[in-house]
């Protein structure tokens, strides 16, 4: 079943159209990948998809309902990491819960497992600055799967990292998406990183910033 709906989405920032007309969908378990050059519209369509910033026209719908505003059920991963510098890896992945200042056994609990899943055990209470990009990176994730939500939203998460250690990340988080079926939207400008990913690209094209077509490819994971 459709759990993303994008429908005909624009969006222009003063004379940038960063969006014209967008139209995909994305089944419920799907690893989606939206692959296109910088300035396409990309980080746009994923934030729009969050809830974070509206669309200027069209409708995006998540369980047939329209995005709003924010929500629980969609984490998201952010290139630069966006971790909290005065947090601990602990304090940075609770920050993900629906109640981030509760040290209660169940959210104590589920901070230990986040660690786990992420491979962070040992580095609980270093800070953001004592940790490698790829280490950072794996907090950002699992703040994000923190409420186990039900849509992963990944922006370029692993553009900072060296080709060594994404190779890594491609694995682990194939892992932890075939533990958790979430639906995964991930947005790079790497076709290889999007291939080695997705069981669909979607091919976003800019001509000055303006989108031109999606097209979907289906693939076999091997
Ligand atoms: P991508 O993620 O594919 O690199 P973006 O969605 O970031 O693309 O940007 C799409 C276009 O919109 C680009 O031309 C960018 O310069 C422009 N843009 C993005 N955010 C803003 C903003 N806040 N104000 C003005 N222009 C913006
Ligand atoms: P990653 O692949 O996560 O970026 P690196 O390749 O930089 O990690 O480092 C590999 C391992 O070395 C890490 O998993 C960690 O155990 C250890 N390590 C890396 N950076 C640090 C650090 N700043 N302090 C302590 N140990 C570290």
């Amino acid at each position: 079943s459709q759990k993303i709906s994008i429908r005909s989405v624009s969006k222009a920032y003063e004379s940038t159209h960063a969006l014209d007309e967008v139209s995909f969908s994305v089944s419920e378990g799907e690893f989606c990948c939206v692959v296109g050059p910088s300035g396409c519209g990309k980080t746009t369509l994923l934030r729009a998809i969050a809830g974070l910033d509206d669309p200027d026209s069209g409708s995006i719908l998540v369980d047939g309902d329209p995005v709003t505003e924010p929500s629980l059920n969609r984490g998201m991963v952010f290139q630069e990491y966006a971790l909290f510098p005065w947090r601990t890896v602990r304090g940075n992945i609770r920050f993900g819960l629906d109640r981030p200042a509760c040290a209660c056994a169940d959210c104590e609990a589920r901070v230990r497992e986040l660690v786990d899943l992420v491979g962070l055990d040992g580095f609980e209470d270093a800070y953001p600055k004592e940790l490698s990009g790829g280490m950072k990176q794996r907090v950002g994730i699992a703040r994000a799967l923190a409420v186990d939500p039900e849509i992963l939203l990944m922006d370029e998460p692993f553009g900072s990292v060296d080709a060594r250690t994404r190779d890594r990340l491609h694995a682990e988080l194939l892992d932890i998406w075939a533990q958790t079926e979430q639906t995964v939207v991930f947005i790079t400008h790497d076709i290889d990183e999007a291939v080695t990913l997705a069981d669909r690209v979607v091919v976003m094209d800019a001509d000055p910033g303006t989108v031109q077509s999606t097209i979907s490819i289906d693939l076999e994971r091997p």
